[in-house]
């Protein structure tokens, strides 16, 4: 349900008619060989598209237009081959909305040092050309990522990449519906907000079905789709004995297929990219939704517990900006704690719904009690997740303003079997360490709820609340609490000035 090659970066040079034809007709050259180059990049999830070069306020303002219109671009990646006045990209860069990236390139790599003339000075001029261009973005207070280096080099194409990663995220979130089946978990805080400056912020609408709503649709599942899905399970999970057909729980697993079956069918008439659901409110339904959520999320979609939209949203758009990527994005809270001084850990996990996308080996579908919610026993998939480098992100609404909070983590192997724990898991150490890391994220009011993330980084996140023009907080491996606690005091001051 995710294609990023669907989606277009378009390369836009700078310059201005002074120099000529000859000149102009090099510059268009040099900036189809980039875009090209750009394009067949592997490292570049989406189309690089060459656009002709703008040399008036009017071309700029064009482009511009155009951009904000064209349902596939996701955004504009800039460059002044020449120097491009920049009193003529006011109109254009007032009116875009897609985001803005400013390639800080160079078409020769190395300075020609037999050979350098006036006529190279007078086309090679990015140097001081993007510096222009610079400030006038600037002056408008316009986010957008800076990339300096040579086009070729892996380190700007990669890049580039996390940037159209997370524009892709962005553009995915603009026009995108989510459902919340019933309202939020009763009393909790941090997990609600302001739904209404969520989709003026964010693009995105959030609304509520009552249960009922989707439990009609459950209800009108058949048999036959529902055999058909449970040997589906049979070939991807390591089912339990109790859940196979001759098993004591057999209509357990009927019921989890005929619940996904419901919610995938409500979800795809509604157009729906993500939902929540609330074990406050299950009526009709036989138990809380546990594989169900787990592989919608595994198909793409975003999903969060207790009605928490905009963990929902987010995981959503971790998976867009992850597509492609080895590695997956899921659900999470921080669960309980491992307290050793020796080696300090948390243990992230859910009720049920942890996406098998971040799995390491073949999950087991298992069914056991759940003490809330009152149903009966829910089917899930239970598994280890896999060790490395990995993060936690958390939307939360500040009341005056959105903040994305991000703690880099490292995931561990777990040091034991944990035969008696019924859910899918995550080991991981924060950084800095586990004093400072959990510190910061509860000084910064980061929710319990997160999106975790074996293959987005930290710059991906950032490059996304760049685009969404909200505060991003990063507790890293060299955050430091003096450090982050005034950057929290001193944002704090930013945005109320900055409305
Ligand atoms: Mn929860």
């Amino acid at each position: 349900m995710i294609n990023l090659k669907e989606l277009e970066v378009w390369f836009v040079t700078g310059s201005q008619s002074l120099y000529g034809e000859e000149t102009l007709k090099q510059v268009a050259a040099h900036s189809q060989t980039i875009a090209g180059s750009l394009n067949d990049a592997s490292q570049v999830p989406a189309k690089v598209v060459f656009k002709p070069t703008v040399k008036s306020t009017e071309e700029i303002y064009a482009i511009c237009m155009e951009a904000n219109t064209a349902k596939n671009c996701i955004g504009i990646i800039a460059w002044m081959h020449t120097f491009s006045p920049a009193k003529m990209w006011i109109t254009g860069l007032k009116i875009l909305q897609k985001p803005l990236c400013h390639l800080h390139t160079q078409f020769n790599r190395d300075i020609p040092w037999n050979d350098i003339d006036m006529d190279f000075m007078n086309l090679n001029q990015s140097a001081h050309g993007d510096r222009e261009f610079g400030f006038m973005v600037s002056r408008m207070r316009k986010n957008r990522k800076v990339i300096v280096g040579h086009w070729q080099d892996p380190a700007v194409l990669d890049d580039i990449n996390t940037w159209s990663r997370a524009a892709a995220g962005w553009n995915d979130w603009q026009g995108a519906k989510f459902v919340r089946f019933g309202d939020n978990m009763r009393f909790v805080a941090v997990t609600d907000g302001d739904k209404v400056e969520a989709e003026y912020k964010f693009g995105y609408a959030v609304n509520t079905h009552g249960i009922g709503d989707l439990v009609q649709v459950i209800n009108e599942t058949s048999d036959a789709a529902i055999d058909q899905l449970i040997s589906e399970y049979e070939d991807e999970y390591s089912v339990v004995a109790s859940l196979k057909s001759d098993g004591a729980q057999y209509n357990s697993l009927r019921e989890a297929a005929k619940i996904e079956i419901g919610l995938r069918t409500f979800l795809e008439a509604g157009n729906y990219k993500g939902f929540t659901d609330t074990f406050e409110d299950l009526h009709g339904m036989a138990q809380l939704p546990g594989i169900a959520s787990q592989r919608m999320m595994a198909a793409g979609y975003g999903f969060a517990g207790e009605g928490d939209w905009k963990t929902a949203a987010l995981v959503r758009a971790m998976k867009v900006m992850g597509s492609g990527l080895p590695g997956g994005n899921s659900f999470m809270e921080d669960y309980t704690y491992h307290f050793d001084p020796e080696n300090p850990m948390v243990l992230g996990s859910h009720m049920l719904e942890i996406c098998p996308s971040i799995a390491h080996g073949k999950p087991s579908c298992q069914v056991h009690p759940l003490g809330i919610g009152g149903k009966a026993d829910p089917v899930r998939l239970v598994f280890n997740s896999g060790a490395g480098p990995a993060l936690n992100a958390s939307l939360i609404d500040m009341g005056n303003r959105f903040r994305l909070l991000v703690n880099e983590v490292e995931a561990v192997t777990p040091l034991h079997d944990l035969p008696k724990l019924p859910v899918a898991r995550v080991l991981w150490k924060p950084f800095p360490d586990m004093k400072t890391g959990c510190a910061a994220w509860i000084l910064a009011g980061g929710a319990h709820h997160t999106g975790y993330s074996q293959n987005l980084t930290a710059t991906h996140l950032q490059d996304f609340a760049d685009m969404a023009n909200i505060e991003f907080a990063l507790i890293g491996k060299d955050t430091n609490l003096y450090q982050f606690k005034n950057e929290l005091r001193w944002n704090d001051v930013y945005y109320q000035i900055n409305k």
